[in-house]
Order: structure tokens, then sequence, then C-alpha cells
């Protein structure tokens, strides 16, 4: 019963919503207008071009700035003021239809009409399904999509391998977005030790006595030489690379490795937390570069927020959950609920916030990993403390547990945390696997 139901909806749905019938018995007369000169639109316009023709058979032509008629798709353009950083919209209008977006946003939109009104699953590196069919329509569409986070990327093996699979999955890289790669524990490439140390050992941290310069070392960031070379440094690299607007200045890797001279000391003390000198230092380069956006750790000892000082809405703070347990959320464990507090705090002092989440087990990536339970119930909690960018270091090879699945999943909740994952993970197992589904779940 449930069946017929279905079947009578769809064929009603069919014919009245009918509002753009793009290829029909193999032929058509549609044309994908690519409305400005955006390398994305051009990806976006190849995309579209490329699935319709394996669904159909026939490859509608890409043109340039032509007047629209009925029945053409226009990718490109302005779009809607509700639009933000990578989101898009798709829009009906006397038979023509048009996507739209900002940043990357007009490639999902394109994609999410592949996805959602054309039936194309995308598994995994260079795994798909659709369904081929001499006709092809489309209803009536008009909504705008924003991402969850403006920035979203997974370590999953088949971005390096397969060029659709990063888009289809909304990802970005760190090299697409950072300047010039500088994305995490920048210190050293930024006042190389190597360089300075040995001349100027006052720009590094003093701690147990005497002054370390080396590359796991930290800066002395109360002297004003260093917030010198570093504000020169970053202002040669957006020079460089003038394309991008964020770049990362943070603390090279190790614990308690923090200047602890009079100054350094004076400041941290005052405010109540070591990341007290650092957002005192990024704040100062932030105001020097109110265009561009800094990104900086708050990691280790740095992790508790300062008492007074807040972060410039320019500056971006990067929260590890390194530590924390896994089999339950972070919520509901010990050293999960002492990340929690540390982010709650910083999101009362800031709304621009980066969480770096782990999925994976470093001292044996084939073992099971079994948090699906937990990714939903994180994910909205670092949206809930303002996290505005996400990396989930997932799947990185090929063969860890259910890489694919877990990839699959997780790209979609950090473009919507309020997606239903049980059904998406029915959906995934009984298109992956087959008849393997129900056992596999
Ligand atoms: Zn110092």
């Amino acid at each position: 019963m449930k069946h017929w139901l279905l079947s009578v909806l769809l064929v009603v749905c069919g014919t009245v919503s009918a509002q753009i019938t793009l290829v029909k018995d193999g032929k058509s007369s549609a044309r994908i207008i690519v409305q400005d000169k955006m390398p994305n639109s051009k990806t976006s316009a190849q995309f579209l071009q490329r699935f319709l023709t394996e669904i159909s058979g026939v490859a509608l032509p890409i043109e340039n700035d032509k007047t629209p008629r009925k029945g053409d798709i226009l990718i490109g353009g302005q779009s809607p003021a509700e639009v933000t950083e990578d989101g898009f919209s798709i829009s009906t209008q006397d038979g023509i239809l048009k996507i739209s977006g900002k940043e990357n946003g007009v490639v999902y939109g394109v994609v999410t009409l592949l996805e959602q009104y054309l039936g194309i699953d995308y598994w995994g590196e260079n795994e798909y399904s659709l369904t081929p069919s001499k006709t092809v329509n489309l209803p009536f569409i008009n909504k705008v999509e924003n991402p969850g986070f403006r920035y979203r990327q997974t370590q999953c093996y088949a971005i390096h391998t397969d060029s659709i699979y990063k888009w289809w999955n909304r990802l970005e890289e760190p090299n697409e977005v950072f300047a010039a790669g500088y994305w995490v524990h920048t210190f050293d490439k930024l006042l190389p030790s190597s360089i300075y140390g040995k001349e100027h050992p006052e720009y590094y941290s003093y701690f147990k006595g005497k002054r370390h310069p080396g590359k796991a070392s930290q800066w002395c960031l109360s002297n004003p030489e260093v917030f010198e070379i570093v504000a020169q440094r970053v202002d040669s690299i957006f020079k460089a690379n003038p394309d991008k607007h964020i770049m990362s200045v943070s603390q090279n890797d190790g614990n308690y490795t923090n200047c602890t001279c009079d100054a350094c000391k004076a400041i941290d003390d005052y405010e109540g937390a070591l990341s007290g000198s650092i957002i005192t230092f990024l704040n100062k380069l932030a105001a020097r570069f109110p265009d561009k956006e800094f990104s900086t750790l708050a990691y280790l000892y740095t992790m508790n927020p300062p008492k007074h000082v807040k972060p410039l809405p320019n500056v971006n703070i990067m929260l590890c959950d390194i530590d924390c347990d896994r089999e339950v959320t972070l919520t509901e464990n010990a050293s999960g609920k002492k990340f929690v507090k540390a982010m709650e705090g910083w999101s009362k002092i800031t709304n621009n916030i980066f969480v770096w989440d782990y999925g994976i087990n470093f001292d044996n990536y084939l073992a099971p990993f079994p948090n699906f339970h937990i990714l939903q119930d994180n994910i909205r909690l670092f949206k809930k403390n303002h996290a505005t960018m996400h990396f989930s270091q997932i799947a990185g090879s090929r063969g860890g547990d259910f890489a694919e699945l877990r990839a699959y999943l997780v790209s979609k909740l950090m473009w919507n945390p309020e997606v239903n994952v049980d059904s998406l993970m029915q959906h995934f197992l009984h298109g992956y696997y087959g008849e393997a589904a129900p056992y596999l779940y």
C-alpha cells in the first residue's frame, strides 16, 4: 500500500511540476550559459555537462554571455544577498534555471542539482551511481543553501586521486584557502630559528633560565622587533598571494615551550592564561592588516582563553581536541569536558572558531573506530560554540575503518549539522555495498 501511494505521488509530481525539460527522447535544445569569467563557474558548467551526458547521452553546449531562452541553464553571475561564503542559490524563472553562488558555492549548487534532483550519488574515489534516462525533467526549484561551516576539511584519501570527489563533498584543502599553505604551526616558518636564532636568541622563548631558539620553541611575543619582522613577512606573503585573505600565525608544536621572560609573563599572568600573550600579539597583527584574517592555535598550553583581551573579529581561534575520548560525546567524558569548557570560554569572546577534530586511531589506522554514533552531537556542539571552520581528520588511508562511509557522513554533517545521519548511513550502505548493507549496518 505504502509503495503504491508513493508511486502515484511520484507520477503526479513528475507530470505537474516538471518546469524544465532538459532532454526529451535523447534530444535537447538547451544550453549551459556561463555568465561570468570565474574559474568556478567554468568548473560548474563542465560538471553539469559531463553528468548530464552520462545520464542522457546528450552533451549540452557550454556558451558564454548568450541571451538565455526557455530551457537554458544559467551558471554564475550575481547571487542573492542571503548567500554567504560557499553558499548557493538555485532558482527557476520563466522556464530558465539559474545557479549562482559565492566562492565555491556555484559548484556546490550544480552538485546539489545533480545529487538531489537528478539522482546521482557520489560514494568514494571515482565511484558513483546514476540512472540513465533519455528524458530529463527538472521540477520548479527555488532554494538558497549556506554551509554549516564556511570551511570544511577531511583528510579522505580520495581528495588527492579524484578531482571530482572534493567538489562533490563540498570540501576544501588548506592550500586553497590559507595563503602560501600557512595553516598550522607556522612560527618557525615565519621567523626561522635557522636564520635569526644565532644572532637574535632574544626573539625566542625564555624558559629554564635561557633563550631557546629552535624549531620547536616559541617566540618572545612581547619583543617589538619580532612583531615588525613578522608583520613584514606577512605583508610579503599576502602580496605574493593576492587571491588569499587568511593565513595561520600559530605556535610551533610542543607543550610549555612558551616564553616566560618578564614582559611575556606579565601579560600571561594578567590574562590568567598562556594564550594571553598570543592573542595580544595576534590582535596587533590583525589591526595592522584589517582586511586580512589570522588563524592561531589554542592548543596544549594555550587551550584556555584569556580573561581580558578579546580576539579581534579577524583573528580565528583554532581549537584541537586531540586528547579527548571518542566512545561517547565530548560532553560525556572527562577529557572531552575539559575541551568543551575551553571551547565555551572562547565562544564567549569570539564568533570565529576553527575546530580540528579527530576520527582516526593514529596507533592503528586499520583498527575499527566506532564513533558513528557521536559524530552529529559533536559537530552540533562545535557549531553551537561559534565554530565557523572545521577540519575532521578522518579517512586518510585507503582501507581504514569505513573510510568512505565516514567521509561521506562527515562531509554531509559539515555542510548541514542537522541532516538525518541514520537515513544517510542506510542510503550509503545500500548504494555502496548493495546486498551486504543490512549486515554491515
Ligand atoms: Zn618574552
